[in-house]
């Protein structure tokens, strides 16, 4: 399989944009086509949005954690040598 043929599988058939990943295509297909999807694609665009929230509440609590780590890292570091 080459290049272009991979391409071609996340393009959207509407309006003919290119996706590297078939999740950003499920949710562009949910965003700007919303009105002329079928049941498989508005499917998708459940899953695909649910998603991307499980990933950025992911990501939050994996910055709070960093923060929380960096605050009494910085408070022991200043006990020791203050
Ligand atoms: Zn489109």
């Amino acid at each position: 399989m080459t290049m272009d043929e991979r391409e071609t599988d996340n393009q959207c058939s509407y309006c003919e944009r290119r996706f590297k990943r078939e999740r950003h295509l499920a949710l562009h297909l949910g965003l700007y086509h919303e009105e002329s999807l079928t049941d498989t694609q508005a499917e998708a665009y459940r899953a695909a949005r649910e998603a991307e929230r499980h990933e950025l509440r992911l990501f939050r609590l994996k910055a709070l954690v960093t923060l929380v780590l960096l605050y009494f890292g910085l408070l022991m570091a200043f006990a020791a040598f203050a």
